[in-house]
């Protein structure tokens, strides 16, 4: 965000703007009135008058103040005044700083309340110019401040050379409709997301994804963490390896997602099709996920949950999950798995209905171990290992993620 510094006298009140200096929050004391709070705000460098330490900050985005803050500056040297400011995280927005000056204890008639003001307009936070489309406004990317994703264009900016690598992390805002756009996926097998995606119990619908060689709203992930996100009414084109959220996990983790009502083709040959992965290997960890009303189509092998796990490295953890509603097609189709593939590794808390005709796997090289349980009803009484207490409620019969926000 832009930062501007302003230095304020009394009497002959001036306020201009300077360059980013190096400040301090030390010596600084805000108190914003009236309860306004945000998670995100603005920082503005600011060199007291040397006649007072009492200023009310306030800033604007029409006519009346978004947030003010009765601030006491106690140092002389330059400091740094933090305003939590809800401004919008998906582009640029204009406002306008007013700082006022109050009179000193004990110089009441020797000098009088004075105030300025200026506007400012936010720029991105992660490193791209202003106009870049889809660039953050909010958050630096790390753990504690991930970039906020608020827009369609921030969604797809996160597969641009600029950040796919890079391991942030993103936190979405709300639910993101793609309806008449072609979108890419992101990552790809020669350029994998490496970062760590929060949907915070949002989802991403309609999307109609480009044919590539990884194939679902995330390409290729690798070390990536991704969590709490629906993906919605995906149509997950032909490519080898597909998924509404990963065509493949390498060493990944997918936890408290679902898919609802997408389409996975997976046609071209050897193509691994599941309602949540393509192919699921290396240790990667699939947990508190379900999928409803999945079509998932495979030259080789398609699956309710997941197309293919653990070809290559270490097994993986698959657990806590449910698919309910498929029509699978290809050579080997399994209600939740559909090539059983792992060095080892067994798979109880993954469940169907018994009225599913599908095997629970299409093929395997394994010779002990389950790949799922198919249950009388979805409740609680038959799901052993769901947490109804804090990841699982029941809502309209069925087993939901607590983390889904409604979608109106
Ligand atoms: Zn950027």
């Amino acid at each position: 965000m832009k930062r501007y510094a302003f230095s304020c006298c009394l009497l002959l009140a001036s306020l201009f703007l300077a360059l980013p200096c190096a400040a301090a929050r030390d010596g600084v004391t805000v108190a914003v009135q009236g309860g306004y709070q945000c998670e995100y705000g603005v920082d503005i460098p600011f060199t007291r008058s040397a006649r007072t330490s009492d200023y009310t900050f306030a800033i604007y985005a029409g006519n009346t103040p978004e947030v003010q803050a009765n601030v006491t500056v106690t140092t002389d040297s330059p400091v740094v005044v933090h305003l939590p400011l809800r401004y919008d995280p998906a582009g640029p927005s204009t406002h306008t700083l007013q700082v006022t000056a109050h009179v000193a204890a004990g110089r009441q008639g020797l000098d009088r309340e004075a105030a300025l003001s200026r506007t400012f307009t936010t720029a991105p936070t992660c490193g791209c110019p202003a106009g870049t489309a889809g660039a953050f406004y909010v958050g630096d990317g790390s753990e504690g401040a991930p970039f906020l994703v608020a827009s369609t264009d921030q969604l797809q900016h996160i597969g641009s050379t600029a950040h796919l690598q890079k391991k942030s992390s993103f936190l979405q805002t709300g639910h993101l409709d793609f309806e008449g756009q072609t979108v890419e996926s992101i990552g790809s097998l020669n350029s994998h997301f490496l970062g760590h995606y929060n949907g915070n119990g949002y989802t991403v619908s309609n999307l109609n994804l480009q044919n590539a060689d990884a194939n679902g709203l995330f390409g290729y992930l690798q070390e990536a963490t991704i969590e709490n996100l629906g993906v919605v009414g995906a149509t997950v084109p032909s490519g080898g390896a597909g998924g509404p959220i990963a065509g493949v996990a390498e060493n990944s983790t997918i936890r408290r997602c679902w898919t609802k009502g997408c389409t996975v083709s997976q046609t071209t040959f050897g193509g691994h099709a599941g309602g949540l992965v393509g192919l699921l290997y290396s240790s990667s960890v699939v947990q508190d996920c379900y999928v409803q009303n999945i079509t998932a189509t495979a030259d080789t092998d398609a699956a309710g949950l997941l197309g293919m796990t653990g070809e290559v490295g270490a097994a993986v953890s698959a657990s806590n999950c449910y698919v309910d509603g498929m029509t699978l097609s290809g050579m080997s189709c399994g209600a939740t798995i559909g090539c059983w593939f792992a060095p080892s590794g067994s798979y109880p808390t993954l469940y169907c209905l018994d009225s599913v005709s599908y095997p629970l796997y299409g093929r395997n090289n394994q010779t002990s171990g389950v790949t799922g349980t198919k249950v009388p009803a979805l409740t609680p009484s038959y799901l052993s290992g769901f947490d109804f207490t804090g990841v699982w409620e029941m809502k309209d019969g069925l087993p939901r993620l607590q983390v889904e926000q409604p979608l109106s």
